[in-house]
C-alpha cells in the first residue's frame, strides 16, 4: 500500500443467505470507512473470512478458507458462525490468525478491522451507495429482519453459534426496504433464522415509521412491505400457529403467495425428538385450509431422513406424508450429525447406506409430485421476473421460484428492449422437473 492508496481489503462470504447479508452489512461499513475491497488475496494489505459452521462439511470448507488466505496473504481476521461456535479449532489449526468474531458482531469486526488496518482520514473520500454493497444481483435483495432463535431443534446448532432471537425495529427494515427499492431492487426476499417469530423477543414493541406507529410483528411487516411496487418472499417460516394469518395475506397480493416453511418430518414420534411441532395430521389439514384460501400458493419445504431413531415405519409415514401434501418444491437431506447438537446423543443412529437409500426413494416420490404440480401451470398466464436476457432466451422467474433454491421460466426468442430485473407477462407452455416454458402473452 502507497502513502496514498486506500487499505485494501480482501473478503470471503461462506454459507447461507444470512451470512450473506452480514457480510454485506461489514463490506458496507469498509467501503463507508474508506477501505478498497480487492478480488485478490495477493493485492489485499488483510483479509476477512466470513464462516458457516452449520454441518460438518461446511466447518470444513471455512477451515480450509482460512488457510488458503494465510497461505495467499498471512493477515486474517475470522468471523461468522464458526467463530462463535468453534474459536478454539480454529486457533488450534491456524493460529496465526488475527482475531475471531462471531456472526453478526459487525462492531467487533469493524474493531478488529481498525486495529489491524487503520481507516484512511480522507472526508471527501468513498461516496458509497445508500443501498450498501449488495452481492446479489441488482435486481433482488436478501433483507434480514432478525438475528438468532429461541427454538432449540435437536439438530441444530444455530442458537448456539447465533444466540437467542433478536428482532430489528420495524421501521429499520422498513427504510432499509424502501432504501433497496429506490436503488432498483424488483424482489425483496425477507430472511432470518425465524421469520415467523419476528417481534417476540421485544413484544410487538411499537416503532414509528413514516409517522405512524406501528408494531414490530410480521404482519403488520408483510402489510408494510406490501405497500411497495416490488415482489416481496418469505423465506424461513416456522410452522407456528399464526403463521395461518399470513395466508390471507398472500390471497390479497400484500406479498408472493410464497411459503418458505421447513417441516423436518412427518411422524410424530420422530417430530417430537427433534423437538419440533408434532402434528402432522392438523399440518395436512392446515394446507387444505391455506390453498382454499389462496389458491396460487406455492409451498416449499424441507425434510431430514434417517433422524435417530427413524424406522421404516416412520419413513412411510414421511412418504405418505409427501404424497397428501403435494408440496410445490422440496430440498431433503440424509441426517448428519452436527458436533455439538443434541441429537447426537439420541439412540438408534441410522446407517449411513440406509440413510442415503431412504434420500434417494424420497427424491424420487417428489420429483413425481414436483412435475406434476408444474404441469397444473400449462396454459396458466403470470408475471415473470426476468433475471437475465441471453442471445436467444430470457431467464425468469415466475411468483413460486425463489432466486438460487427454485426452478425458472425460460422464454425462447429474442428480445428486444427487455433487461433484468423487468417484470413481463407470459403464458406457461411446458414444464420439466423444475423448470418452466414460456411465450410471451
Ligand atoms: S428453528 Fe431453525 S434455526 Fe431455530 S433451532 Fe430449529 S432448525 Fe435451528
Amino acid at each position: 500500500m502507497t502513502d496514498t492508496a486506500p487499505p485494501r481489503i480482501g473478503f470471503v462470504s461462506l454459507g447461507c443467505p444470512k451470512n450473506l447479508v452480514d457480510s454485506e452489512r461489514i463490506l458496507t461499513q469498509l467501503r463507508a470507512e474508506g477501505y478498497e475491497i480487492v478480488a485478490r488475496y495477493e493485492i489485499a494489505d488483510l483479509v476477512i473470512v466470513n464462516t458457516c459452521g452449520f454441518i460438518d462439511t461446511a466447518v470444513d470448507e471455512s477451515l480450509d478458507a482460512i488457510g488458503e488466505a494465510l497461505v495467499a496473504n498471512g493477515r486474517v481476521l475470522v468471523t461468522g458462525c464458526l467463530g462463535a461456535a468453534r474459536a478454539e479449532e480454529i486457533l488450534a489449526r491456524h493460529p496465526q490468525v488475527l482475531g475471531i468474531t462471531g456472526a453478526h458482531a459487525y462492531e467487533a469486526v469493524m474493531e478488529q478491522v481498525h486495529a489491524h488496518l487503520p481507516a484512511p482520514h480522507d472526508p471527501f473520500l468513498d461516496l458509497f451507495l445508500p443501498q450498501g454493497v449488495k452481492l446479489t444481483p441488482c435486481h433482488y435483495a436478501y433483507l434480514k429482519i432478525s438475528e438468532g432463535c429461541n427454538q432449540r431443534c435437536t439438530f441444530c446448532i444455530i442458537p448456539r453459534m447465533r444466540g437467542r432471537l433478536v428482532s430489528r425495529p420495524i421501521g429499520e427494515v422498513l427504510v432499509e426496504a424502501e432504501r433497496l427499492v429506490e436503488s432498483g431492487v424488483r424482489e425483496l426476499l425477507i430472511v432470518s433464522q425465524d421469520t415467523g417469530a419476528y417481534g417476540v423477543d421485544v413484544r410487538y414493541r411499537a416503532d414509528i415509521h413514516g409517522g405512524r406507529v406501528l408494531e414490530t410483528r410480521i404482519t403488520t411487516l408483510v402489510r408494510e412491505l406490501g405497500q411497495l411496487p416490488v415482489w416481496v418472499r418469505l423465506h424461513y417460516v416456522y410452522p407456528y400457529p399464526h403463521v395461518d394469518n399470513l395466508i390471507p395475506l398472500m390471497a390479497e397480493g400484500h406479498v408472493l403467495p410464497y411459503l418458505d416453511i421447513p417441516l423436518q418430518h412427518a411422524s410424530e414420534r420422530i417430530l417430537r425428538a427433534m423437538k419440533r411441532p408434532a402434528a402432522s395430521e392438523q399440518m395436512l389439514d392446515r394446507i387444505r385450509r391455506w390453498r382454499e384460501i389462496c389458491p396460487e400458493l406455492v409451498l416449499r419445504s424441507t425434510f431430514i431422513v434417517g433422524f435417530p431413531g427413524e424406522t421404516e415405519e416412520d419413513f412411510d409415514r414421511l412418504l405418505d406424508f409427501l404424497q397428501e401434501a403435494r408440496l410445490d418444491r422440496v430440498g431433503a437431506f440424509a441426517y448428519s450429525p452436527v458436533e455439538g447438537a443434541a441429537a447426537n446423543t439420541l439412540p438408534g443412529a441410522v446407517p449411513e447406506e440406509v440413510r442415503q437409500d431412504r434420500l434417494t426413494r424420497f427424491m424420487d416420490v417428489q420429483a413425481q409430485i414436483s412435475r406434476d404440480r408444474l404441469a397444473g401451470w400449462i396454459g396458466r398466464c403470470t408475471t415473470v421476473l426476468v433475471d437475465a436476457v441471453e442471445d436467444a432466451r430470457i431467464v425468469a422467474r415466475g411468483p413460486g421460484d425463489a432466486p438460487e433454491i427454485d426452478g425458472q421460466v425460460f422464454i425462447e426468442g429474442a428480445w428486444e428492449g427487455v433487461d433484468a430485473g423487468d417484470f413481463i407477462e407470459v403464458e406457461i407452455t411446458g414444464y420439466d422437473e423444475h423448470d418452466l416454458y414460456a411465450e410471451p402473452v
